[in-house]
């Protein structure tokens, strides 16, 4: 069974349809990059997965519960739910330690000390182990990144969803925050990545769901997706401009 399903989900603002009836589902431990141009509907599309979007009409299922149903608690889905941004997002008065273990103390009612155990495990996890002790305004972009992705598994998430999580970053450090992320996939998590790292897409999604016009152009295994089969002209001129 799907861990997490869309059914035609719209999203309107004003009267510009912005997602125009996206169907998708995403099974435990499957990876999922999306990709498209710019103004397509990919960051819509992931904010209505965890309601940080409500979608205008259609139907979100997470973990078999109807998330557009009345009374759903969004802190307790949204701590199930990781989400990473291009902007970090860190506490900025907070060192990297206490970024990963705030939450755990707060939403999951840790120990200070259960916190501090399990930060600096995730933090030696994602190699950031001798910077714990740093502010985010001394941490490299690529550093505070890594921060980010250890606090938000932390949680103990059920999916991942990251919004261009490398776009923000000087070349040099993409290939450290994707790696932790390759790692994160190899460990099992379940994770829906909008990128513009086709090498990602290609070696270490399931599959490459295009979005282009508030609508899914095509979802397939990456070696279908970026190979000669993929005739769609659409799909073919964005990859002739990002590969
Ligand atoms: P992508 O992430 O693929 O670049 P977005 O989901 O950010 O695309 O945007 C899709 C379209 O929705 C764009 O035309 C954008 O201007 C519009 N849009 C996104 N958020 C809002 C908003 N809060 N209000 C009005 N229009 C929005
Ligand atoms: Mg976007």
């Amino acid at each position: 069974m799907a861990l997490l399903e869309t059914t035609a989900i719209t999203k309107s603002y004003g009267d510009h349809e912005v997602l125009k009836g996206i169907d998708f589902a995403i099974e435990p431990g499957e990876v999922v990059a999306v990709i498209g141009p710019s103004g397509g509907g990919k960051s819509t599309f992931l904010r209505c997965l965890n309601l940080l979007e409500t979608p205008s009409s259609g139907h979100v299922v997470f973990d078999g519960e109807d998330l557009l149903a009345p009374k759903v608690d969004l802190d307790r889905l949204r701590s199930r739910m990781g989400m990473v941004f291009q902007q970090f997002n860190l506490f900025p008065n907070m060192t990297a330690l206490k970024n990963v273990m705030l939450p755990q103390m707060d939403v999951l009612k840790l120990s200070k000390q259960e916190a501090e155990t399990r930060a600096l495990k995730l933090l030696e996890k994602v190699g950031m182990t001798s910077r714990a002790q740093i502010y985010p305004n001394r941490l490299s972009g690529g550093q505070k990144q890594r921060v980010a992705i250890a606090r938000a598994v932390a949680m103990n998430p059920k999916v991942m969803l990251f919004d261009e999580p490398t776009s923000a970053l000087d070349p040099e450090v993409v290939s450290d925050v994707l790696d932790v992320m390759a790692g994160l996939a190899s460990d099992g998590m379940t994770m829906v990545v909008v990128t513009h790292e086709m090498g990602f897409a290609r070696k270490v999604a399931d599959r490459v769901v295009f979005i282009d016009g508030g609508k899914i152009v095509a979802d397939l295994p990456p070696d279908v997706f970026f190979s000669d089969a993929n005739t769609s002209p659409r799909i073919q001129a964005f990859l002739d401009k990002v590969l």
